[in-house]
């Protein structure tokens, strides 16, 4: 039986180490590492207290990619999965390649310094991991994720063209706390507060952060205003989808949390250049981070669900249809099942049912991938069955 690494011990890896070590009938064996060991003993503990098996777990520094490379030909896994973060991506995909091992993540490359959210760097991989015979699957979460296997659903079922794409994000859950982000305070931050972008007719359009809004009708929340943004699957949809007219995406936040938001941009917190202080250099935003609540210290009391799917419009045999594809998550049961919040379980299955595809030969192909470019009905009856059902539903043209 195939065995799994996960790099990465933040909310989203512990749902990942609980799922992987719950599929006792895919994975012989399931190792956890990460920068910071006691953060992976204690998920190894709560599997453990929750009546799951025993996992094996490491240190490891993922932006070192010789001691990465070790660490893979001493596990000897089928597959990487990469919950680490969106600046480890290229080091772990050197190391798989080095390692000869299979790779999988949930975010696209960004450099440390600069904002920047496309999968050039990735893509550059293809020729390489096509050479060596191996697989890497690029955003294996919910957005990205879970929406792209969606748009290839209704692209392949539901649709002859897809013409209009809203992909929508709803977190309707409440933490209790004044300011907290739902997963990694940097990436969270510098995401949001990015120039809003959206592709229609071949071409980008750009907005003022946050400065475009619209109302959406979330099932299992009620209508939310939700924020025009850049989120990256928008560029491998962009370019995947026939006859594609126009794709965005849209995120709920409330009024607190944009308030929060702004004043702490007015003041410079939220900077990702480095600033002088007291004779050392800081930056900002790291600074913030040691600030913040733990994402995963939220799930405990965290109550409400969240609501996530892709508006579809196009054509079926001459006709014009409009179809919702969607997830609904609920914090709380959650929490009971793996100790985590529905923002990290609701990316941390779909990364282990993508590792799933791969290690089952479901999904096989040398070279880098996207979600949509994969076929979705495995992919889909394997997520649906390990804890995120979902729903597509007719709507009025
Ligand atoms: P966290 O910050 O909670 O966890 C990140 C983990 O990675 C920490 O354990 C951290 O270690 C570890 N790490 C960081 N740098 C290194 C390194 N150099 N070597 C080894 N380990 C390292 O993040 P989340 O769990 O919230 O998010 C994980 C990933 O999931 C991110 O890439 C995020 O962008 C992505 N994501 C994707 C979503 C989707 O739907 N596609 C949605 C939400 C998140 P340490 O404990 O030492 O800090």
């Amino acid at each position: 039986m195939p065995k799994v690494l996960i790099i990465g011990a933040g909310g989203v890896g512990g749902v990942v180490a609980h799922k992987c070590a719950a599929a006792t009938d895919v994975f012989s064996e399931v190792t956890l590492a990460s920068r910071t060991r006691s953060r992976c003993d204690k998920i190894r503990d709560q599997i453990v207290e929750l009546g799951g098996r025993e996992i094996r777990v490491e240190q490891v520094d993922a932006d070192n990619v010789p001691e990465t490379v070790k660490l893979l030909r001493d596990v000897q896994p089928d597959v990487l999965i990469n919950v680490a973060l969106p600046y480890q991506d290229l080091t772990l995909m050197d190391a798989c390649l080095e390692a000869g091992v299979d790779y999988l993540d949930t975010a696209n490359y960004e450099p440390l310094d600069v904002a920047k959210f496309e999968y050039s760097w990735q893509w550059a991989y293809q020729d390489r991991f096509v050479k060596a015979g191996r697989m890497a699957v690029l955003g294996s979460g919910f957005d990205p994720g879970v929406t792209n296997v969606y748009c290839a659903y209704a692209q392949k079922h539901l649709f002859d063209t897809i013409e209009y794409v809203d992909i929508v994000d709803c977190n309707g859950g409440s933490h209790g706390k004044a300011f907290a982000t739902n997963f990694n305070p940097e990436i969270n931050i510098r995401e949001i507060t990015a120039r809003g972008r959206y592709w229609e007719q071949g071409e980008w359009k750009e907005t003022d952060p946050l400065s475009v809004a619209k109302i959406f009708d979330y099932p299992g929340v009620g209508e939310r205003k939700s924020f025009l943004l850049y989120h990256e699957e928008l560029e491998s949809l962009a370019k995947h989808l026939r006859g594609l007219k126009r794709i965005r995406f849209w995120m709920t936040f409330g009024e607190s949390y944009l308030k929060h938001l702004e004043v702490m941009g007015n003041i410079g917190i939220t900077r990702i250049d480095p600033v002088d202080f007291q004779g050392q250099k800081i930056v900002p935003i790291q600074f913030l981070k040691a600030l913040l609540p733990d994402p995963s210290s939220l799930a405990a009391g965290y109550t409400g669900k969240t609501s996530i799917g892709c508006l579809v419009e196009g054509l079926k045999d001459g006709k014009r249809r409009k179809v919702f594809l969607y997830n609904v998550c609920d914090h709380a049961e959650t929490y009971k099942e793996v100790r985590a919040q529905a923002i990290s379980y609701t990316t941390g299955v779909p990364a282990v049912t993508g590792a799933i595809m791969m290690v089952t030969g479901k999904w096989k192909g040398a070279g880098v991938w996207n979600m949509e470019q994969l076929d979705p009905d495995p992919f889909l009856e394997d997520v649906a069955k390990r804890g995120l059902p979902w729903h597509v539903e007719e709507r009025a043209v």
